[in-house]
């Protein structure tokens, strides 16, 4: 068992700066995923906590244990990389056996962890058999069961799935959820799929060039996404974002533009500085109807650009003055690319930014 904290890690590659300022704190037995574009330093971050890479700066604890200098092999952790790294010459048994074989536990023991861990698996029919003989969903599995059989105080995980095609990607990762819960490890999970940090994290770690942008639950990330990228970053479809003028009244607010005017309630208004007149409005696609607009809610009007057919539902990306944002439409509604739309919004649901910082209102 293990909670980890990070405070002020940086990491400097030369003259670049890879890793700036980051704070987080790990629960013990938590399940955090990292997930950014590619170049955030995701894996830079996980191999600092690993004890692959010396710090810049800062510092790095294991339950209160400052572990800048221990080495990677006295900090019980286990690893698993999207190339796996199996002893091709072993079989799947000796692959597992291997790390508690050099530590020279007995054999009866060794025996009865990897049995153990096999079972949990699924794999107990492959132990005999060779990684080449296995498909790649079952090389997948047997990495995980090397890492795990260990019992590690910490398990980190680097896209440990993005070699596997996309209907064992979706099964694998309830395999991972299912083996996480099953032992006491605290896991660290990178990825740069936000789907799978959506579906797997207890938390969620949203960076990019090298800073954390927020640290929160799915829901956290998804309802109150801290700045422009994170909302951007986080859900399928993305996010639109349309820049608008703040006009208020003594009484009411609301966000207008070419094509748009969203009544928003006061306390939301409240919290966009007097002096700010432009704001940029980010607004997501099952917030966005194609319906017939009220007086109390927002419309949205625009010219239909593409269409994306969902079977149940469908979605349609339309052109507003420019800017593109998603709206979700009920199979009922039959429209084309290129016709004039009019959508529907509740301004209590609009995310509200600053131009310039991208940092959320509110
Ligand atoms: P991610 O995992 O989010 O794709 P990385 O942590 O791999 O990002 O990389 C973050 C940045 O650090 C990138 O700009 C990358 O080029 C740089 N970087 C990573 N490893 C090294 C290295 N060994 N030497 C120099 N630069 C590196």
């Amino acid at each position: 068992m293990a909670s980890i904290s990070l405070r002020g890690v940086e990491k400097r590659y030369g003259s670049e700066l890879v890793l700036r300022d980051c704070n987080l704190d790990i629960d013990d037995h938590e399940f955090m995923v990292l997930v950014g574009p590619s170049g955030s330093g995701k894996t830079t971050l996980l191999r600092i906590i690993a004890g692959l890479e010396p710090l810049s700066g800062g510092d790095v604890y294991f339950d209160d244990v400052r572990v800048n200098e221990v080495d990677v092999g006295d900090r019980d952790i286990a690893m698993v990389f999207q190339n796996y790294g199996l002893y091709p010459h072993m079989n799947v048994y000796d692959n597992m056996a291997f790390g508690l074989k050099r530590r020279g536990l007995p054999k009866d023991q060794i025996d009865e962890q990897v049995r153990r861990t096999a079972q949990l698996l699924g794999i107990e029919p492959m132990l005999r058999r060779r990684p080449k003989q296995l498909s790649g969903g079952q090389r997948q599995r047997v990495a995980l069961g090397r890492a795990i059989v260990r019992d590690p105080a910490v398990f980190l995980l680097d896209e440990p799935l993005s070699n596997l095609d996309a209907h064992l990607r979706v099964q694998m990762r309830a395999e991972i959820l299912k083996v996480h819960r099953a032992v006491t490890a605290t896991a660290v999970y990178v990825t740069h799929d936000q789907v799978e940090a959506l579906t797997m994290g207890d938390r969620i770690v949203v960076m990019r060039d090298g800073l954390i942008q927020q640290v929160g639950t799915p829901e956290d990330l998804y309802d109150h996404p801290a700045n422009r990228f994170v909302a951007g970053f986080i859900g399928t479809p993305a996010m639109g974002f349309v820049r608008c003028t703040v006009r208020r009244t003594a009484d009411s607010a609301e966000l207008v533009g070419p094509g748009l005017r969203i009544p928003i309630p006061q306390q939301r208004a409240a919290a966009i500085p007097p002096d700010v007149d432009t704001v940029e409005v980010g607004l997501r696609p099952e917030r966005l109807l194609l319906e017939p607009a009220s007086e109390r809610l927002g419309t949205v009007t625009g010219v239909v650009e593409m269409i994306e057919q969902l079977g149940s539902e469908y979605y349609v990306h339309v052109d507003v003055d420019g800017a593109v944002v998603t709206a979700r439409a009920a199979r009922e509604h039959r429209v084309r690319i290129e016709d004039k739309v009019q959508l529907r919004t509740d301004g209590s649901y609009a995310h509200i930014f600053d131009v310039e910082t991208g940092a959320v209102y509110g």
